[in-house]
Order: C-alpha cells, then structure tokens, then sequence
C-alpha cells in the first residue's frame, strides 16, 4: 500500500477481486473508525487540492491595492515634503485604519464563504462492520467498500466487485455522454479510462442500477484529481447587485473628478493656497468614492448567508442570496416539500376486493381489513403475492433504533416493506436477496423492475405509475391464475386508481412476470406483464405549507406545484394546503401548447401533475420570457438541467441525488416548502439592507460635497479640514452603514412586491431622497459655520462636529423607507445605537483631548453649542419621520388586502 511511482503504478483494473483485497489489506466487512483514522492520517484526506489560499498577511496586502490608497499615499508624501508633518503622520494613520476595517471585512467575508464549503461535502455510503454508513466523502480512505446505487456520485476510484445493472455517467472524465454499462471482469491492461468497465471512478454519476466495490484510488491520485483544476468549487463571480455597485461607483468617480476639477478652479481663481487645496480635493474624492461598497455588499451577503443556513437554506453561490429576494415564482415539488414524504400504505386492491390497512408511519404493527373486519391476510393468496412483489421490487429496508421506526432507502418503498411486515410475510427481511437485473426507477419512466434467478427460471417484478404500468400489462392474477386483461376490466382498474388518487393516495402498481433468460433491454421485462394489484400509500401534508403558500400570496410570489404524482392525487394534496388553482395541466398536455398558451395557462392553473424534468425546462423558459424570477426544486438525476437553468435551483437536501444537490444553487437542507419561503424573506431583507446603507452612504457623501463646495463659493474660508473630511469618512459612515446592513426586516417585507433585478440600485426617487437628505446636511453644515463665523477655530469645530452627528443621527432616517421609529421599535436594531454611541465617543475624544485637538485643529464646545448642533440633527430625523407617518397614512388606506399570517421568522 506504498504510495507508487509512475513506473510501478498498479493496474487494478486487470486484477482479480482477491488481488485487490489482498494489496489493499482490505476485508468485505469494511473499515473500522480506528482503521479509517490511521489511513487518512497516511494518505491524508479524499478530495482534491484547492487552489492557493491567500494568507492574512496577503489580504492585509490587498488592502492598498487601490487607486484611492495611492492618492492618499501621495497626499502623505507631499504633506511631507512641504514640511507638515502631523498631516503627514495623521494621513499615514487613518490608511492604516482604513486598510485594517478593510482586513476584518474581508477576512469575515472569507471565514463565512469558507465555513460554507466544509457544509457542502457530499456524502459516501460505505460499509463499518458489513452495516452502511453514511460518512462525510473526504473520510473515504483505500480498501472502503463503497455502496453505488442510482443519483450517487462515486466518491474515489473503486474496483466494482459485484452489480446489477449498474450504469454510471462518466461524461465529465471521458467526455462521452451515454453512460457505461459496468461490469466485473477484468479489463484490457492497456484499456483507456472509458474502457475500464470493472472500475468505477471519482466524480462519475451512478444513473440506472446498484453495485458494490471497493476503493482503490483517493483524492490526486484519483483519474479526476489527475485533470484536477475542474473541482467544483463556490463560485465567487460577480453578483448582479456588486456588479450594479461597481458600475454605480464609476459614475461616482466620474462625477468626483468633474467636482475635484470644479473646485481647483474655483480655489485658483480665488488665488487659494495650492497646498490647501490640492488636500481638500484629495479627501474629497476619498470621501465621495464610495469603494468599499462592493466589499460591504459581499460581507452583507456573506454574512446573510449564515441566516439563510439557519433557516434551512444552503447557499451554494454568493449570487443566489441575492437573487432569492427577487423570485416571483416558485416551481415547488409535491413530495416532501408540500407534503411530509413520510409514506404509509393504507389502502390495497387485489382483483376485486379493497383492503384497508391499519397502523402508521413505518412501524411494521398493523391489522388488515377487509368490508370493515379484521382478516387474516395470509389466507388471501393474491393479497399475499401483491405484498411480496412489492418486496421483490424494493431497496427500502426498516430500522429501528431508540424504539422509533424509520426506512433506509425510499419512503414509497418503505411504505411497501411496512405493509409485507404487517402481514408477516417472512421474506420481508429480504431485499438483500440478489437481484440479477433492475431497471432503475426514474421520473421521466415512473416505474422500476428488478428480476431474479428461481427455481423454475427468471422472475420480473415492477411497479410504478399505474397507468404505466397497466399498458405494461396482459394479464391479471384473480382467482389464483393469471388471466387475460381485458378492457372491461381496465375501465374497473381505472376507477379504482382514480378513486385512490381522489382521497390524495400516492398509487403504484405491481405487476411480475416470468422469463427464461436474462432480459437485455426494458422492453422485454416490461411487456406482457401480469397485474397484482394497487397500493394507495399515504402522504401526509406538511401542517406549515398552508400559511407559507397564503404569504406567498401576499407577497406577490406565485406558486406552481410540479409533480411526477398523478393528477387527482396531486390536485386532493393541493386542495389540503389551500394551493388554488384552476384544475390541473398534465405533462401531455404541455408538449401540446405553444410558448403563449402554456404562459396563459400557467397564468391561473397551479398543479402540474405526471410532469418530467423536460417540462420543467419549458417551464422556466416560458416564465423567464415573461419576466420571471423562477426558483425550481427538484431531487432526481434528471432534474440538474432544470436546477441550473432556473434563477434559483433549489435541490432537497434530504430526498436530493448527488447531482441535483452539484447543479443547484441552494440546497433545501430540510426539503420544507415553508423554508424556501423563509429564504426568500431573507433575501429581501438583504436587499432592502444593502439599498439602505447605500442610500445613506451617498447621502453623507453628497452632504460633505455641498457643505465644502457651497463654503468656497461664498467665499469662505475652507469649512472642513482635508484631515476632518478623512475622519468622518472613516468613522461615521463606515460603521453605521454596516449596522444597516443588520437590520431586522421590514414587518411589512412579505407583503411588498418582489424586487426586479434589472432595476437600478438607485432608482429616480431614491435619487432624489438622497439628494434632500444631501442638501439639509450640506446647508445645515454650512449654518452652523456661519453661526460662529467670528472665531475660524471654533466655526470649523462646530462644522465639522455638526456634520458628523447629523449624519449618524441621519441614520436612523435610512433604517427604514415606510415605517417610523416608533412602528420599526427603537432598539430593534442594537448595533446602530452601538454605532451612534461609539462614533459619538470618538468625536468627543477629538474635540476634547488636547493631542487630537492639535492635529484636528478642534477646540472644546460647550453645551450651548452642542444643543445647536443637536436641534439641527433631530430637525432632519423629525422630518424624516413625519413624512413616513404622512406617506404610511396613504399607503394604509391603498392597501387593500390585511391578511395577517401566523408565520414566525
Ligand atoms: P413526485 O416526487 O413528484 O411525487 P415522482 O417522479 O417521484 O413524483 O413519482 C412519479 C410516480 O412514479 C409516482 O406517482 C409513482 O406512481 C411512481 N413511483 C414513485 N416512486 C416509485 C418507485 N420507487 N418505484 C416505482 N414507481 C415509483
Ligand atoms: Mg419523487
């Protein structure tokens, strides 16, 4: 088990099984816990090397990588050469301070996108001690056996020792898409990796069929950690919004050069000193460009992404925090999103009689009736035949642990093992029993058949759809033989489903037949079948999705239901969670209508049942034409395209394949339909919080611009110091902005209309907001220096002090655009009170500690003047709030619908 050179590579896949087992030290058994932690220790751990990590040091670095660090640098320099020392030191300081908030941001940033990318290993299924086990696919060592069953990914490169039927996608390594049969002869020695069918590799795709084998290769030395660099990793591209941000900081830098221009002119013509005014223009422009936008943006989601992950939601891009406040669609699942995907089978037809079977969940503890009286099952023989082909046709196995019950495997399979059980079938501990073929279940063929070696020859058990699966069908057993189908008794067999489904049961149907050999393909298992019968299993809605539809509702966010169910199934689960629509599409019906009339349709029909995961891409398309945001669940192998191609793919994180959970953007860790709406809720709180600093951030900045421009058009003497103009960028507005990317939503949030993301991040009348917000600092700056326009010391000290503290009292303007303080709760939002304090303290520091004085050029206020400077504050948020009551009173009467929901966020 040396590692090996190149030269001496082993070739597993010309070895026999025991070779295998012997040159890895391995037994059938698996791998104990103390084994695993030696080996991974050896080898060290399963996954691909990630690209270089920037240290701290690097990040730190980072920091003065920008054109305004170089202009201020400059600045330094030529405060320096010109003699002035403190302003040089002072420059110098508040760089250092800049690139240290600028550190911390970022390095938050990182931890949070890093924590993000432990959560989304996936998962390898191996044996401990012959039993299957879940383990995280990083722990996965040499000598595992590994478990592959359909929708799995293969975790290492494994030699396959046993299958059936097992095919597995190998596209991202061979390039070729139709999967490869596999099987377990060795291959060729100087076979490629296409044409190794005994091996199974890394990253690869299980799609039809199980196997079994055990695990050669880990992490680099894998086939796909040799064309590594293709590691799927969280993409940190661009989001809509940085990339808004970053065109909405260029216009600003635009506009600052054209003012930074205007006010060198305007200070030569007043024959100003150079000096004086090549600072004055130097800070300015610091504090107009707002360049740390964009990183404030990615922390704000960032962080967000922590939120989301509480409320279930895993964020797989940065991107789709963002995107998920603006989804006005939401494509959901039935199963286990709508409803608790926990099956139980009550209801049976065997030619022609209705069982009912008593019990719940997947205690095997139960009791069959038949015309309301408990019967022995074991004297029905076709009832007992249904049962064990529902076991046959199965993977599900029953556990129980701590008294509780629980399936391993599918819960509509569980549900049939449930039922075996209850009638003390004795095969029911059986699934183990070898299956010589399947054809695997999938949701665009709803049916699945497995078959075995008997005695007398070859027996294929299905079940599926039963509409499938009765065009499948010949033959009916009754009467203990099987007997033609005919067409008088399919119209039975039809209103029997049908009244199934009408009761909201999930309904499969079993079918079997005989064969003399191995069938090649699907048709020649599934044809001419024999029909057992019906099970209508039980699935009941999840309590919490009715009042999470109705706030969609009154959020403006339609909901479509998806599913692979049948139509009156799906239509019986809609109604029980208060799902309103005008009946029900089939898929069918859907390759009938053109883009226009399937838009029009979805328009007010909601269920869309008997649905693949090709109707789910026309879906979108037509919903994306219309200007939609669509978010799309989906948990089966098929579904990845849908999930890519959808705004939000959201994968079940339970229920989810492998490769539903790779292609979508977030994963439902809960597969709960109310969680996707508490995501959504998430979402636009971060929107609304990134527009509210960036509001404000400009507010201040346009403040600062007039209150300097309109003092030297008066021809004042400068009203800010270039070095005052630097603090209070630094400490007002930084810090108060990100105390507004924290605040709590908007009580109201639910009942806005999802945001378009094509809109602009300031929109007209949010311009202007900004610019009144603006003006009244500016002019209000300038008062209070004409107030004291008799002692220049003091004038600047009262400006300057001013400024600071209307804009951080400006904040809670920008904590929300609708409520007023009073209905948004004072202290709702504890980190702007600890902002206001904090700069609060700061200022005082620099007004009164002689040091600061003489670098800030400040001199003591005293009460009188602080009361000045307070009414100028408290007039701008008294304003702010008495537009939002007036504008609230009208937007009150407007609103017409109150609907108030019971959800908690
Ligand atoms: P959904 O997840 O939307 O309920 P699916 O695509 O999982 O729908 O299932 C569609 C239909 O396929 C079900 O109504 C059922 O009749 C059938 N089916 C579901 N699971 C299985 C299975 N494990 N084996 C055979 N048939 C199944
Ligand atoms: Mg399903």
């Amino acid at each position: 088990m040396d590692q090996k050179s190149d030269s001496e590579k082993i070739l597993w896949h010309t070895l026999s099984k025991e070779e295998v087992f012997k040159s890895l030290n391995a037994d059938m058994s698996g791998i104990s816990d103390e084994e695993r932690d030696k080996r991974l220790l050896e080898y060290g751990p399963n996954k691909l090397e990630e690209e270089v990590k920037l240290s701290a040091f690097e990040i730190f670095i980072s920091q003065f990588k920008s054109i305004l660090i170089g202009i201020l640098i400059f600045a330094a320099l030529a405060s320096f050469a010109v003699g002035e020392l403190i302003d040089f030191s002072a420059i110098i300081a508040i760089i250092l301070l800049n690139a240290i908030l600028g550190f911390f941001q970022e390095w938050q940033a990182r931890k949070a996108i890093d924590a993000l990318k432990k959560m989304l290993g996936l998962s390898a299924y191996v044996l401990k001690n012959n039993t299957e086990t879940v383990i995280n696919s990083e722990d996965v060592v040499l000598g595992d056996i590994v478990i592959l069953e359909s929708g799995r990914k293969v975790p290492a490169d494994i030699f396959l020792f046993e299958e059936t039927t097992l095919q597995i996608d190998e596209s991202v390594l061979t390039g070729e898409s139709a999967p490869v049969l596999k099987n377990t002869s060795p291959s060729e020695p100087d076979a490629m990796t296409g044409d190794k069918y005994n091996m199974a590799f890394m990253g690869t795709v299980v799609t039809n069929g199980r196997g079994r084998g055990i695990v050669v290769e880990t992490g680099m030395n894998t086939e796909f950690g040799k064309i590594a660099g293709l590691t799927s990793k969280i993409s940190e591209d661009e989001t809509v919004l940085s990339r808004q941000m970053n065109t909405l900081g260029k216009n600003i830098s635009a506009i600052s050069v054209f003012v930074a221009f205007l006010i060198v002119i305007l200070g030569i013509f007043q024959s100003r000193n150079l000096m004086e005014m090549f600072m004055t223009t130097v800070s300015l422009a610091v504090a107009v460009i707002p360049e740390g936008l964009p990183a404030v943006v990615t922390l704000t989601l960032a962080v967000g992404i922590k939120s989301m992950y509480k409320k279930k939601c895993l964020i797989r891009h940065l991107s789709a925090s963002e995107t998920l406040g603006s989804v006005s669609v939401i494509c959901t699942d039935k199963t286990g999103t709508l409803t608790k995907n926990e099956m139980t089978l009550t209801k049976i037809y065997v030619p022609d009689m209705v069982f009912f079977v008593s019990g719940s969940g997947y205690d095997p503890k139960g009791e069959f009736f038949l015309n309301e009286k408990p019967v022995p099952p074991n004297e029905y023989d076709g009832l007992l035949k249904f049962l064990q082909a529902g076991l046959f046709c199965n993977h599900a196995i029953l556990k129980k642990s701590k008294g509780e019950w629980s399936v391993i495997g599918t819960p509509t399979e569980g549900a049939l093992v449930t039922a075996a059980h209850k009638a003390d079938i004795p095969e029911y501990k059986l699934p183990m029993q070898k299956i010589a073929k399947e054809f695997s279940f999938d949701s665009s063929r709803k049916r699945m058949t497995t078959i075995y070696e008997r005695d007398e020859g070859f027996v294929a058990y299905s079940k599926g759809a039963p509409e499938i699966i009765l065009k499948l069908c010949s033959h009916i057993y009754k009467n203990k033989t099987a007997v033609p189908l005919l067409d008088n008794d399919r119209e039975i067999l039809k209103d029997v489903y049908e009244s199934f489904a009408r009761e909201g049961l999930r309904v499969l149907a079993i079918a079997s037949k005989r064969l003399d050999k191995i069938p090649d393909n699907s048709e020649e298992a599934e044809s001419s079948l024999v029909f057992f019968g019906f099970a209508g299993i039980i699935d009941p809605p999840r309590s919490e999705a009715k009042d999470a539809i109705a706030l969609c509702r009154t959020a403006d966010v339609d909901v479509i239901m998806i599913t692979g169910d049948f139509e009156i199934t799906a239509k019986a689960v809609a109604e029980s969670v208060e799902l309103k629509s005008d009946g029900v599409l089939k898929g069918t019906d859907i390759d009938n209508l053109d883009d226009k009339a399937l838009l029009d349709k979805l328009s007010h029909v909601k269920i869309l049942a008997r649905v693949n995961a090709e109707h789910k891409l026309r879906i979108i398309d037509v919903l994306n034409q219309d200007g939609h945001i669509v978010a799309m669940t989906g948990d089966g192998v098929n579904d990845a395209p849908a999930l890519k191609k959808a705004d939000i793919g959201i994968a079940m994180g339970i229920k989810g394949s492998d490769v539903a959970k790779e292609a979508g953007d977030m994963i439902l860790l809960d597969d709960n339909f109310e969680s996707i709406v508490s995501g959504i809720h998430e979402g636009r709180r971060e929107y609304d919080n990134i527009q509210k600093f960036t509001r404000y951030l400009l507010s201040s900045n346009v403040g600062e611009v007039i209150a300097i421009i309109s003092g030297m058009l008066m021809g004042l003497p400068l009203i800010l110091l270039p070095l005052q103009i630097l603090w209070m960028n630094l400490v007002t507005d930084g810090v108060s902005a990100l105390a507004l990317g924290l605040e709590p939503a908007e009580k109201d949030i639910m009942r806005q209309q999802p945001k378009n993301p094509n809109e602009p991040v300031l929109g007209k009348k949010t311009l202007l907001m900004i610019l009144v917000a603006g003006i009244y600092i500016g002019l209000s700056t300038l008062a209070l220096f004409l107030l004291y326009d008799f002692d220049l010391e003091k004038a600047r000290t009262i400006a300057f002090t001013g400024i600071i503290i209307i804009e951080l009292l400006n904040v809670l303007n920008f904590r929300s655009f609708r409520q007023t303080l009073r209905t948004r709760g004072f202290f709702s939002n504890p980190y702007i009170i600890i902002a206001i304090l904090s700069s609060l303290v700061l200022q005082l520091i620099v007004v009164y500690s002689p040091p600061f004085q003489a670098v800030f050029k400040t001199v003591a206020l005293n009460l009188s003047d602080w009361l000045v400077i307070a009414f100028f504050g408290i007039l701008l948020v008294l304003s702010g709030e008495i537009y939002k009551l007036f504008s609230g009173k009208i937007a009150e009467n407007n609103a017409s619908d109150k609907l108030s929901t019971n959800l908690a966020f």
